[in-house]
């Protein structure tokens, strides 16, 4: 039986379904996780589902939460883990050994193996692209609402069809999304990328300041002072990362952020050629081969870090 029939025949089941995903979620995350919990209610209308973790205001238009305190677990629950690879990342789970049964839905590469069934592709844009695969390969009913969060979670992780790992599969999947749903998907980019003014001008100032070294490493360490400043949060760069990409000089690009209240350096890391999964994991964090990130203890680490992937760029 094939990977996606078998998560069907799990997810049949139990009766208490809990979608789970990783902190600091994307769109990839959320929609997965959204529409996700909505297929399954709509297909078992018994079974109870929870889509559970913490959300930035603004992905609130993709759906509310719910509260674990309120679940008990037992044997018959099935937890699902979208998008992410690592215990440490999984937001709202506090123990993972309370659960015997887990799905993991992820295109990361391993890091750790808590799951009793998973479908891993890292050839896979995003994990919506799984999820949709999941629902085409079982006949599932893909309702205006399901598809519209999909699609959203796919153009998110891939850029708008840019990044890597962009197939003809992706598109494949994506025609057939737009045709069976018929959804007006050019109105979903409005909330998906809608952004205050106070983060264009903190995009300014990154711009501004940004560094580059002689071997293609371009970095900008902001501290809470600048963040305050600009009145924008630890998370603002992280959505300004991608802009760097295609600068001619730039082979490598890191953002630092000073994130006061976790007492952290978080580094957003990304490369047009270097692999740089490898170095972000040696430093507790992890990603793509081209898109990785990590938490810092210290500047010192950071400036460690940034040594070894212009170090990196060296070696290509
Ligand atoms: P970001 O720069 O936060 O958008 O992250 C890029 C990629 O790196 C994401 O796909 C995450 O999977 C991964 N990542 C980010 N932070 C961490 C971390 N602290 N540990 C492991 N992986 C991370």
């Amino acid at each position: 039986m094939n990977i996606f029939r078998r998560i069907y025949k799990e997810i049949k089941k139990y009766n208490k379904i809990i979608i789970a995903r990783h902190i600091g979620p994307d769109p990839d995350a959320l929609g997965g996780q959204f529409a996700l919990k909505e297929l399954i209610q709509n297909k078992f209308n018994n079974k109870k589902v929870y889509a559970i973790g913490s959300s930035p205001a603004k992905f609130k238009f993709f759906g509310n939460l719910d509260r674990l305190d309120e679940i008990n677990i037992d044997d018959d629950t099935l937890l699902i883990i979208l998008d992410t690879p690592d215990i440490k990342r999984i937001d709202g789970i506090d123990n993972i050994k309370e659960y015997k049964n887990i799905i993991k839905i992820d295109h990361h590469p391993i890091i750790d193996n808590y799951e009793s069934l998973s479908l891993i592709d890292e050839t896979s844009s995003s994990t919506c692209q799984l999820i949709l695969e999941l629902i085409f390969k079982n006949h599932l009913k893909l309702t205006k609402s399901i598809a519209e969060k999909l699609y959203m979670g796919i153009v998110s992780d891939t850029g708008r069809f840019m990044h890597d790992y962009t197939t003809k599969k992706t598109f494949e999947l994506v025609t057939k999304l737009l045709k069976k749903s018929n959804i007006n998907f050019t109105s979903l980019y409005s909330p998906l990328y809608a952004r205050p003014l106070s983060e264009i001008k903190f995009q300014g100032f990154i711009f501004e300041n940004i560094e580059l070294t002689d071997n293609g490493l371009a970095y900008i360490k902001i501290t809470d002072d600048i963040l305050k400043e600009y009145g924008v949060d630890a998370a603002s760069a992280g959505n300004i990362i991608s802009e760097l990409n295609f600068v001619n000089e730039i082979k490598i690009w890191m953002f630092l952020t000073e994130d006061k209240k976790n007492n952290q350096i978080r580094a957003n890391i990304r490369s047009r050629g270097p692999i740089i999964n490898e170095i972000a994991s040696k430093y507790g964090g992890g990603g793509h081969k081209y898109a990785s990130g990590a938490r810092l203890s210290s500047w010192d680490k950071a400036n460690e870090l940034l040594e070894k992937l212009d170090d990196l760029i060296t070696k290509e």
